[in-house]
């Protein structure tokens, strides 16, 4: 099943997307946020729509967490270009709800800083409240679905200030979407891929997390209480780097599509 949000009638709503014959279209709007369904979709109250070509509509980020949990350097291959060790135990941080952004949205370089590099990352929505999982529990019941998400990062404040609350944490650094879509096995292996004006930058595989997903959420889960709605960044594959006004990152993950946002000097 997979979701969005949109622009409807002057207000948000969450959408059920479906192909009709081969091309994506919004069918139904959900009276209910998915977040609120304890990972029941199929249950969640809706309500028919004319159908609207998914590519014509306005796109809103699919997610409203409370929180967006973060990890860094969850692949060997960058760690290593960023000049890093690979780390013991998972390396958490957040980026505050006001840094999301809409697909297609603009992304804004603040003019403190030098350089500003997309991140392509795997983005793990919460279903159900979740607060100590215990090793032998199963998480697959924890995960509502799965998105693109650009941990848009200003690498020179993240290298100066030692912390990266201000690094990662300015408004328009945290592109989410185009959609959730359940049925992806990031165990398995998920495709990440970052394009940069057309050009691929990054082309990594979940496959090849250092911390698997389980034991990211459990992890976290045993520090903060995740809620429904919540949204974990799993972390970026090799090829980060720099992008400036008037370029264009595009996040693609298959069975989710493509997040494309373009790049602009705040003024
Ligand atoms: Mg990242």
């Amino acid at each position: 099943m997979r979701y969005c949000r949109f622009q409807f009638n002057q207000s948000a709503h969450y959408g059920l997307v479906e192909s009709v014959s081969g091309v994506d279209h919004i069918t139904r709007i959900f009276l209910q946020s998915p977040h609120l369904s304890d990972g029941d979709l199929e249950g969640l109250p809706s309500r028919r729509i004319d159908r609207i070509p998914f590519a014509d509509a306005s796109l809103l980020a699919p997610v409203e967490p409370s929180k967006i949990v973060c990890v860094g350097r969850n692949y060997r291959e960058h760690a290593a270009e960023l000049g890093h060790e690979v780390p013991a135990e998972p390396l958490i941080f957040m980026k505050p709800p006001s840094a999301l952004l809409s697909p297609g949205g603009t992304i804004l370089r603040p003019k403190i800083s030098e350089r500003t590099d997309y991140e392509g990352e795997l983005g793990v929505l919460i279903s159900r409240r979740c607060r100590h999982l215990r090793d032998d529990e199963d998480v697959h019941p924890y995960i509502l679905g799965y998105t693109c998400v650009n941990d848009f990062t200003a690498r020179d404040l993240q290298n100066k200030d030692g912390q990266w609350t201000r690094a990662k944490g300015f408004d328009t650094f945290c592109p989410v979407g185009p959609l959730v879509a359940d049925g992806l096995d990031p165990w398995a292996g998920i495709p990440v891929e970052t394009r940069v004006n057309g050009d691929v930058r990054q082309s990594g595989n979940t496959r090849d997390f250092i911390f698997a997903l389980d034991v990211v959420l459990r992890y976290i889960s045993r520090v903060m209480t995740l809620n429904p709605g919540d949204l974990i960044a799993t972390g970026t594959p090799k090829g980060v780097g720099p992008v400036v006004a008037g370029d264009v990152v595009e996040i693609s993950i298959p069975g989710i599509g493509q997040l494309p946002n373009p790049v602009a000097d705040e003024s």
